[in-house]
């Protein structure tokens, strides 16, 4: 797929906006894109119709072409769906912090309660282990196994009761942590194969046994489009504030993570990547985007073109500054870059003893920002490319037609000529922009 779209991006440079016709194009691969990564359809149909909203009021870049402008685009957007930032645990003010973990069997619930607590343990936890699951005959012995290869203590039943009942099992568990301080607690519950009733509601009774902090729910990334109904199902029947993804050392693409967050709205916060403990890490919504997509190397691209652009832009500009061929209007460019420390940041920044010009640029503030860039648009293009012809009448007209007075029009017009002469001078002296240049 991101062969078909390399060979298909070829260097445009335009003007305007995004057209409809290229918006269109570029959605069509994408949606290919997220179907093959699993994603539900109704998910793909949203983001799809959102992503064909925001493309069309963009400005046509001109360090892209469209297609990667789209592309660019779908990655921001989904990258800030995925969560931005990555959320951090939600932890008590009275400890014991009580993580509930629920979700089908074999999403990898007991193997995230071990690697929680190695996790947590690290960042200087005590954590504690709490065996819910009781229907797997099994189940108890591998949170042990478990518990103790991260080295923790493991809350459960006597052995020898037959099935005990999880709720009690629950309830003093958080009474023992509290004794023992342990300041959290990972329950451990027993899933299903399949979404079924009995399972839900022993997992709310858990549920309202210890007032969890958190109730992560676990899933397979595996399960693809299915992750849609799952989440739901405990969405309706247990109720969960974050999310961990777990088997994303497999092949599957990970469209799972974007259905589960675009359906329910929590956030995604770990994600599982191994049977090992080790395999475990916050999660990234950058790296699971990119996933998604599957298109890393136009990504990639797109990171180089962007800045190869930057660096031809610089260029042009010290090539301007050099030869004092600087206007009116690169200077209000260039003022308003210096807000984003945009080029004239880092230009200035490669020349030395540049740094009280930057100074200088920087004390301007946004509302004298304004008035300039009003000033400057009231000039004709042809006194934006040679101030020298702004004489007393044009002053006049100037300062009129952008309600600021001739004093002003003067002080900018005044400015403009010292700094870029001063520009030069620098440049000259110090080689920058080839051959030096001739100061005016
Ligand atoms: P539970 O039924 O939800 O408690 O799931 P388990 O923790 O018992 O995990 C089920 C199976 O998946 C086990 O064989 C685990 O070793 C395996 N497993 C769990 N997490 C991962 C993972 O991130 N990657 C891989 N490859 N296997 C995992
Ligand atoms: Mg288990």
């Amino acid at each position: 797929l991101s062969d078909r779209l390399t060979a298909a991006l070829q260097t445009l440079t335009r003007k305007g906006k995004l057209s409809d016709a290229d918006i269109d194009a570029t959605a069509r691969e994408i949606r290919i894109a997220l179907l093959e990564a699993d994603v539900a359809l109704g998910v793909v149909k949203t983001f799809i119709a959102r992503i064909k909203e925001r493309a069309k009021g963009a400005e046509v870049s001109q360090a892209l072409n469209p297609a990667q402008q789209v592309i660019k685009i779908v990655n921001e957007e989904l990258v800030g769906i995925l969560g931005g930032e990555t959320r951090r645990l939600n932890l008590a003010k009275t400890p014991p912090t009580v993580i509930m973990l629920a979700g089908l069997q074999g999403a990898g619930k007991t193997t995230l309660a071990g690697k929680l607590a190695m996790w947590l343990k690290k960042q200087g936890h005590a954590p504690m282990l709490v065996a819910c699951d009781l229907q797997r005959p099994n189940a108890v012995t591998q949170l042990q196994v478990v518990g103790e290869r991260a080295g923790v203590v493991t809350f459960a039943p006597e052995p020898g009761n037959g099935v005990g009942d999880p709720v009690d099992v629950a309830r003093r568990a958080i009474a023992e942590a509290k004794h023992a301080q342990h300041d959290v607690v990972v329950v451990d519950t027993a899933g299903r194969l399949g979404v079924d009733e009995e399972l839900m509601k022993q997992a709310a009774d858990i549920r309202d046994a210890v007032d969890p902090d958190e109730v992560l729910f676990v899933v397979d990334a595996m399960i693809g489009q299915d992750a849609v109904t799952t989440a739901e199902a405990f969405r309706d029947g247990v109720g969960f504030t974050g999310v961990v993804l777990t088997k994303l050392d497999g092949d599957a693409r990970g469209g799972a993570a974007l259905s589960v967050r675009e359906v329910t709205g929590q956030p995604i916060l770990f994600a599982s990547n191994g049977e090992k403990l080790e395999d475990f890490d916050t999660f990234h919504p950058d790296r699971m985007a990119s996933r998604i997509l599957g298109m890393g190397d136009v990504l990639t691209l797109i990171e180089q073109a962007e800045q190869a652009f930057d660096q031809k832009q610089a260029e042009k500009a010290a090539e301007k500054l050099s030869s004092g061929q600087l206007t009116l209007e690169d200077f209000l460019e260039q003022m308003l870059a210096v807000r984003k420390m945009g080029p004239i940041g880092n230009l200035l920044g490669m020349l030395p003893g540049a740094g009280q010009m930057k100074d200088q640029l920087a004390q301007v503030d946004d509302k004298h920002l304004d008035k300039l860039q009003a000033i400057i648009r009231g000039m004709t293009p042809a006194e934006r490319e040679d101030p020298k012809m702004i004489n007393g009448s044009r002053r006049l007209r100037i300062a009129n037609g952008s309600g600021v007075t001739v004093r002003e029009v003067n002080d900018l017009v005044n400015r403009f000529f010292e700094a870029r002469k001063m520009m030069a001078q620098m440049a000259g002296r110090f080689g920058f922009g080839g051959g030096g240049g001739s100061s005016k």
